[in-house]
């Protein structure tokens, strides 16, 4: 499997439509052959294909989402496990997330349970085929920092309009595709800090709408291109507190041994991986601070540096700079917290560490 994102949408998906009244939905097939006839194609025939997979003839194009951004979206995994069935990791918090971010566009919300069974569902139509990452053993080796998952994306439509507004009759499509691991030992894990802004009080960062992504990704590929891994965004009115990663939550770990990441309010995103992990530390009898973080205390004080997500699970960063200025943490090597937190979140999603707090959920194959 090739590390990182991209898109080998599986064959069956998930479409609704809210009517007024309440969701009207089904499940597509789209066009397939078995996974073994697929990985066997030529190149440009299964180019084709999954692009037939990826065409929605009954979506309306022109739309409040196309054109205006009123979107939102989510991300979650499945994991394959030892005794080769799939578990979700905390279906629910994306489905409260999703919630709230579809009320935060004042359309109306998709049901939670919906949500759940409906990610649920498509992940055993397609398992059922075989369209699934297979669990293997020496993945253990490494802690399952380069195994395979399946990539859930649920994300709102709005019906078709051209006016600026908002939707009414929301479409909402769930989509599965393989991944890969995010990680990758060879490149750089170094962030530098931005001057763009992602999200302004009274704003929007705190819903995972489209068009809160289109400042990161410039600022992404502007730190990429001077040699980064990733953007640090800073408060807008100061230019001075960390907020978040350009699609992930920050965290340091202080000297004087505090883990602290900064505070949700209106303008981060209230990641699930970050959540989680503020549960994992506090277990490890670690105090944990979501506060302000000045990016000052970070190059003075933090002894270690990661960031969190669905797609960056646990990945540490080398380190920060900032206006010039670089602070290196634990030596540019991965520090004993974060390599704690990352194999034991790691552990508890493909089954080698007991799911103390049920976050998993199994899909009956
Ligand atoms: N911040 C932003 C802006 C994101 O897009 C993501 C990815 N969803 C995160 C943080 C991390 O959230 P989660 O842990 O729920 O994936």
């Amino acid at each position: 499997m090739a590390a990182g994102f991209s898109l080998s949408l599986y064959p069956f998906v998930y479409k609704a439509q809210f009517n007024g009244q309440g969701w009207i939905d089904e499940i597509q097939e789209k066009p397939h052959r078995s996974p073994e006839e697929e990985s066997a194609m030529g190149q440009s025939d299964r180019a084709s294909l999954l692009a037939s997979r990826n065409s929605f003839p009954d979506l309306p194009l022109i739309n409040y989402t196309t054109q205006y951004g009123m979107g939102c979206f989510e991300g979650l995994k499945a994991f394959p496990q030892k005794d080769g069935s799939l578990k979700l990791f905390r279906p629910d918090a994306n489905a409260e997330r999703f919630y709230n971010s579809m009320e935060g566009l004042r359309m109306p919300a998709f049901p939670k349970d919906k949500f759940v069974q409906a990610c649920v569902e498509i992940i055993r139509a397609n398992a059922k085929l075989g369209f699934r990452p297979q669990y293997k053993s020496e993945w253990e080796k490494n802690h399952f920092v380069s195994a395979d998952s399946i990539y859930i994306r649920p994300f709102s439509y709005s019906e078709g309009g051209i006016g600026v507004n908002l939707s009414v009759n929301p479409y909402v499509v769930i989509a599965a595709t393989p991944v890969g691991s995010y990680f990758d030992p060879d490149a750089s894990s170094k962030a530098v800090t931005t001057d763009r802004v992602r999200a302004t009080p009274r704003g929007t960062g705190w819903i995972k709408c489209t068009a809160n992504y289109v400042i990161p990704t410039l600022a992404k590929r502007e730190a990429i291109d001077a040699g980064y891994m990733e953007a640090i965004f800073l408060d807008a009115q100061h230019q001075t507190y960390i907020e978040e990663g350009s699609s992930c939550n920050f965290f340091v770990l202080l000297k004087n041994g505090k883990l602290v990441t900064p505070a949700v309010e209106d303008r981060v995103l209230n990641g699930i991986n970050r959540r989680s992990i503020m549960i994992l530390a506090a277990e490890r009898g670690i105090t944990v601070e979501e506060r302000p973080l000045n990016i000052e205390e970070v190059l003075a004080d933090a002894v270690e540096c990661f960031v969190t997500g669905t797609a960056a699970g646990v990945s540490f960063i080398e380190s920060v700079t900032h206006k010039g200025r670089t602070a290196v943490f634990n030596k540019g090597k991965m520090g004993p917290l974060t390599e704690d937190l990352l194999t034991t979140l790691k552990g508890i999603q493909y089954g080698a560490v007991p799911d103390k707090h049920g976050w998993m959920v199994g899909v009956e194959l």
